[in-house]
C-alpha cells in the first residue's frame, strides 16, 4: 500500500496558491500597493501561519481564512469585517481554483502503482482536498483518503498514519508515505513506522548525516517500491 501527501506532491499547490493570490491582488492594487514578491511572499506566509493554527484546532477551517485576509488588510492600513473578508477570501479562491492542476509526474505514476493499492493522508479538510483530487481527475487512483479536518490529528502526529493503515487492514511496516515535507511527512510517517519517502521536488540541500530515502521526481517512485 502507497499513501501520498496531497499538497506540494500531487498537487501543484505552489503553482494554484501564486495563481490565486495574483488573482486577489489583480483588482486591488491601490490597497496593497507593495510590490508583488512582498505582496506574494506576505500571502505565503499568513497562510502558513493561519493554516496551522486551523491544523492545531485554535481555529475553524473558515475562521483560519477570514483571519488570513483581515490581517492583510490590517497591514495595509485598513479594517474590514468579517463579512467583507469572507467576500474577499472568496476573489482568491475563485483564482485558486482555477489553477489547480498536478504535477506532469503524478498521473503516469499513479497509473503504473495502482495495483499496489493506493491512498492519500493530508492535513486539511476533507471537502477541499476530496474536490482537489476530483478537480484534477485523480480520485479514482485512492481506495482510502484520510484528512486531519475528518479525523482530529494532523501529521506529524503518527495517530493520522496509524489511522490510515488501519484503515487499509494493512501493518503500516508494509506501507510507504510519500510526502514533499520532511518532518511533517518523512518524520511523521516514520515514526509511525511506515516507510517514509520524502519527494524534494526543489533539490532542497540537507546537512544532515542520516541518510534519507529521497526522490526529486515521482517518476522514479515505481522502481524504487517495485523491486523491494
Ligand atoms: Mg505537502
Amino acid at each position: 500500500m502507497l499513501f501520498f501527501d496531497i499538497d506540494g506532491t500531487l498537487f501543484d499547490h505552489p503553482s494554484a496558491e501564486k495563481a490565486g493570490a495574483l488573482g486577489f491582488l489583480d483588482t486591488r492594487r491601490e490597497i496593497f500597493s507593495f510590490p508583488t514578491p512582498d505582496f506574494l511572499g506576505l500571502w505565503s506566509d499568513l497562510m502558513e501561519k493561519y493554516y496551522q493554527l486551523y491544523l492545531q484546532g485554535a481555529l475553524t477551517f473558515s475562521e483560519q481564512r477570514r483571519a488570513r485576509v483581515r490581517e492583510l488588510y490590517n497591514l495595509a492600513g485598513y479594517k474590514i469585517t468579517d463579512q467583507e473578508a469572507d467576500h474577499a477570501f472568496q476573489d482568491y479562491l475563485e483564482h485558486y481554483e482555477r489553477a489547480w492542476t498536478v504535477y506532469p509526474d503524478v498521473v503516469p505514476c499513479l497509473t503504473q502503482l495502482e495495483h499496489m493499492g493506493l491512498g492519500v493522508i493530508t492535513n486539511g479538510d476533507y471537502q477541499q482536498q476530496t474536490a482537489k483530487l476530483k478537480q484534477v481527475g485523480i480520485r479514482q487512483f485512492f481506495s482510502i483518503i484520510v484528512t486531519s479536518g475528518e479525523v482530529g490529528f494532523a501529521k506529524p502526529d503518527r495517530r493520522i498514519f496509524l489511522e490510515a493503515c488501519s484503515r487499509a487492514n494493512r501493518e503500516p511496516a508494509r506501507c510507504y508515505y510519500i510526502g514533499d515535507l520532511l518532518e511533517t511527512d518523512y518524520a511523521g510517517s516514520t515514526a509511525a513506522g511506515l516507510r517514509g519517502i520524502w519527494l524534494n521536488r526543489n533539490g532542497r540541500q540537507l546537512s544532515s548525516e542520516t541518510p534519507i530515502p529521497t526522490l526529486k521526481s515521482l517518476q522514479l517512485l515505481p522502481s524504487l517500491v517495485e523491486q523491494r
